[in-house]
């Protein structure tokens, strides 16, 4: 048995937690806000309540699986439940699409808005996916990252797919002709956080995960999870230290041997009774190494509008894109000028379509989304830009005719996230969501590995690191950490 600290409680965090925890070992939670759950946030006001995180879920198997191993039935905390649509797709001239998780309903919805022949492509890509799925499953995604995993017989002989160069944009660009079914391909770049032109194909595994596994949200919303995960910290006995934080380390030997923190009353505490320490976040250059430091190309970050609206919108579902007229300029606005992009695509979530206690009656509670670039010295979220941003969003959404209202005159709620905030809440870098993106498949050499290279009993765990962000992995990165440390607990 060890004496392990985490520091962060994040979902990873948390996760990480709870199985060391079942697994025997004595761990301790240290955060440096006064709640937890990190990214997977809640805000709740006037009767809205809004999930400020994560807002769709996929790989439902992870939550059962983790339930399951750690002895626990997962209905007695969370209750996972299907969406029809996985998202209503918007385009200015009216043409609209629904991505339903039945692949019936599928079949007939990509014939009947794009024709039969974008559904052959359809069928095709994800055929084509599907071999990125296959060889990464269990090779990357639920196993600590080496480079042997891929050198497999299968992944020596299709060598070059992986390393072909191609981008999630020339695989769209293959498989389908109509540039809207581009367009909605190429998003899913955006989950984590990179760009379709410059992503690798690879990455097409995340639409296959959304159409294989479908979409689903929470019953009580999405921050129900880290609710669960708090309660089976207190069943397991673990303490969550809140408003610690880690600051500084000393190590001797090649193991760190104190963290030093600064506690919300501004007082400095040194923790040295322990074993291991995870860091549930890539911060701090001491733990990751002034190397990381080095790279500029930082996933995207995010501004957020939490908006009480007043009235119904009978055309938009739960989750919905209203997309840009230029995707390939909105990129190059965000990933390369490093700027908020002039024409930007928007997500709106509302959970009150689902969850009918999340908004009071005759109101909807819109989690709105614009993708932003990490923070640079090219764009400051001042007030001003921020009144300026929101403005352009609000006259963007009318645009589109998707609400019958005035949703100006119809706001009851107004609460505005930038990058900074993403920074400020999260120690995200640059206010990144994700940690260095994954614009270039070296990314999965340059992240901090889930064991660090400098100290041998320091691990990280989480989105901005091995096998990166989003929910799901997050559960699997805190599954991966738990069998590392278990299976080399002698030699740390
Ligand atoms: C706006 C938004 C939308 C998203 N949408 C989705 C989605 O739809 N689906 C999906 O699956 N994922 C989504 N994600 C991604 C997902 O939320 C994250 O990948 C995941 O929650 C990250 O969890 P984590 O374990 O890496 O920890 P984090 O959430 O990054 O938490 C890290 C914790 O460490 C703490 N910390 C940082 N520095 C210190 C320090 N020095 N000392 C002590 N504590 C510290 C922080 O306060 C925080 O609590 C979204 C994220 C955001 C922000």
């Amino acid at each position: 048995m060890k004496k392990i600290i985490i520091c962060g409680a994040g979902i990873a965090g948390l996760v990480n937690a709870v199985r060391l925890a079942h697994s025997g070992h004595n761990v301790e939670i240290f955060e440096k806000n006064s709640t937890a759950g990190g990214k997977m946030g809640e805000y709740s006001e006037s009767g809205f309540r809004f999930d400020t995180g994560p807002s769709l879920i996929t790989m439902p198997y992870v939550f059962r699986d983790f339930f399951s191993d750690i002895g626990k039935n997962i209905d007695d905390y969370i209750k996972i439940m299907p969406l029809e649509n996985s998202c209503r797709y918007f385009w200015k001239d009216g043409r609209e699409f629904n991505a339903y998780t039945d692949p019936e309903n599928l079949r007939e919805e990509i014939i009947s808005v794009f024709g039969e022949k974008e559904y052959d492509g359809f069928l095709n890509y994800m055929e084509y996916a599907k071999f990125f799925f296959d060889m990464s499953e269990k090779n990357i995604l639920e196993s600590e990252f080496k480079l042997r995993n891929f050198l497999s017989v299968k992944g020596i002989k299709n060598i070059n797919k992986f390393i072909s160069g191609k981008s999630i944009n020339d695989l769209s660009n293959k498989f389908y002709t109509d540039p809207k079914m581009r367009q909605l391909f190429d998003r899913y770049a955006t989950y984590n956080g990179s760009s379709p032109y410059l992503a690798s194909q690879i990455f097409s595994i995340i639409p296959y995960i959304e159409f294989l596994y479908g979409s689903w949200y929470i019953e009580g919303g999405i921050h129900r999870i880290a609710q669960a995960l708090i309660r089976l910290c207190g069943e397991f006995g673990v303490n969550i230290n809140y408003g610690h934080e880690l600051k500084d380390i000393h190590s001797a030997s090649g193991k760190i041997n104190m963290c030093i923190f600064k506690t919300a009353d501004e007082s400095r505490k040194e923790i040295t009774d322990f074993d291991i320490l995870i860091s549930n976040f890539t911060n701090n250059r001491k733990l990751t190494g002034k190397e990381y430091f080095k790279s500029t190309d930082w996933s995207t970050s995010a501004f957020i509008a939490l908006l009480g609206v007043n009235g119904n919108s009978v055309k938009l579902s739960h989750h919905n894109i209203l997309f840009s007229d230029d995707y390939e300029k909105e990129f190059i606005d965000i990933c390369e000028k490093k700027m908020p992009a002039e024409d930007m695509t928007i997500y709106i979530s509302i959970t009150k379509k689902s969850i009918a206690e999340d908004a009071p009656d005759g109101k909807e509670n819109w989690f709105v989304m614009a993708n932003a670039p990490s923070l640079t010295k090219n764009f400051e979220w001042t007030e001003k830009n921020s009144e300026e941003y929101f403005n352009k969003i609000i006259d963007k959404i009318g645009s589109f005719g998707i609400y019958d209202g005035n949703l100006k005159e119809d706001l009851l709620l107004k609460k505005l996230f930038t990058p900074a905030d993403m920074l400020n809440n999260y120690g995200s870098e640059f206010g990144s969501i994700y940690g260095l993106s994954s614009n270039s498949l070296m990314t999965m050499f340059r992240r901090p590995k889930n064991r660090s290279d400098y100290y041998s009993n320091l691990f990280f765990t989480g989105g901005n690191t091995h096998p990166g962000g989003g929910v799901p992995l997050c559960f699997l990165s805190g599954k991966i950490v738990t069998e590392m440390i278990n299976t080399d607990q002698k030699s740390i």
